[in-house]
């Protein structure tokens, strides 16, 4: 079944009679079979509350030590902030920049403004800059570097648990929370679910 709207597949650009998907349903290209949308059951209630976990996680993997070296009797915890302020004092401020923009910023500013279109979503409140919002969600998506992080991290233990005793800390955990709750989150974020929702909100206006 076919709306009025229209979509495009971004693999090969073609233009397709957007399709009324009932829960469950999923919707592929017919050229080249890309996956174009699925309508989850209570996808809306699903991407709030995975979204709101995933920023309650990150903020708090930022309030506790990350890990603890123990290496010759000397004992050291460094929390992911303290990490950003090593990588400046040596001489890595381009590497402290892009951490700071990839791992933190990028991921906060994402999860805020899903919460907020969410919430608005939620409510069925049509607030002001939801839709300018939920464009800024989509283009800094492809920005979110978090689990090439934690794959870095993992790859650094090997090496150092040769040298020192490594202690995993709570803020470890919290950024792994945080990045199982993020991807969640985008595997349930429809673009088109939640742009036809939009068009609904705001026809109510
Ligand atoms: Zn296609």
């Amino acid at each position: 079944m076919a709306s009025t709207e229209y979509i495009i597949c971004h693999e090969c650009d073609l233009l397709l009679a957007a399709p009324v998907l009932g829960i469950g349903e999923k919707a592929h290209c017919p050229r080249c079979k890309l996956h174009l949308s699925t309508h989850y059951r209570n996808g809306s209630d699903k991407v709030l509350a995975f979204a709101s976990s995933a920023l309650i996680f990150l903020l708090a993997s930022m309030a506790f030590p990350f890990l603890g070296l123990n290496a010759q009797g000397q004992k050291r915890e460094i929390s992911l902030l303290e990490s950003f302020d090593i990588l400046i004092s040596s001489d890595y401020g381009i590497l402290a920049l892009i951490f700071l923009i990839m791992v933190f910023l990028v991921p906060l500013c994402s999860l805020l403004g899903i919460v907020y279109v969410y919430t608005a979503i939620k409510l069925w409140r049509p607030w002001s800059g939801v839709k300018a919002v939920m464009k800024w969600v989509t283009r800094l998506q492809p920005w979110n570097m978090s689990e090439i992080f934690i794959i870095g991290i993992l790859v650094s233990f090997i090496k150092i648990v040769s040298l020192a005793d490594v202690n995993l800390g709570l803020s470890f955990w919290s950024f792994i929370l945080f990045v199982l709750f993020l991807n969640a989150c985008l595997m349930v974020l429809d673009r088109y679910q939640t742009w036809l929702l939009l068009r609904r909100l705001y026809s109510y206006d």
